[in-house]
C-alpha cells in the first residue's frame, strides 16, 4: 500500500540518482553522500549526523542501496510520514517494503546502459 509520501520518495529517487551523476556504483553514491561506511555484522544506516551506513565485510550490492535508500528518506524528512501511511503494527514492514523498493528501483537504473 503506497501512500503519498512513498509516491513522493519513489519519484525523488531517480531524479536524485540523475543529479548526482554517479557511475552506479552504490560506494560512490555513498561517497557523493558523504555517508561514512562502517563495518558491522548487522546492516543499518542513520542520516544522523552523523550520516553513517553499517555494513557487513560480503554485503550485496542491492542491501548497499537499500541502506543508501534509508539515508536519503530520513534526509528528505519522509520517514515517519511514510510510516504513517499504515498501523503502528506495520509500519516497520511497510517503510522496509518501501526501501526495498527504492533500492530495486536505484539498481535497475544502474543496470541501464548510459544515454548517447
Ligand atoms: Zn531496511
Amino acid at each position: 500500500m503506497m501512500g503519498s509520501a512513498s509516491r513522493l520518495f519513489l519519484a525523488r529517487v531517480p531524479a536524485e540518482l540523475a543529479r548526482l551523476d554517479y557511475s552506479g556504483n552504490p560506494y560512490e553514491l555513498a561517497a557523493l553522500l558523504r555517508v561514512r561506511i562502517l563495518e558491522g555484522e548487522h546492516p543499518r544506516a542513520t542520516a544522523g549526523p552523523p550520516r553513517i551506513m553499517i555494513l557487513p565485510p560480503d554485503v550485496d550490492t542491492f542491501t548497499v542501496f537499500h541502506e543508501l535508500m534509508h539515508v536519503l528518506m530520513q534526509l528528505w524528512e519522509l520517514e515517519r510520514a511514510i510510516e504513517s501511511e499504515v498501523s503502528e503494527s506495520a509500519a516497520h514492514d511497510h517503510l522496509e517494503a518501501v526501501t526495498d523498493h527504492a533500492a530495486r528501483l536505484a539498481l535497475s537504473l544502474t543496470a541501464a546502459p548510459p544515454c548517447a
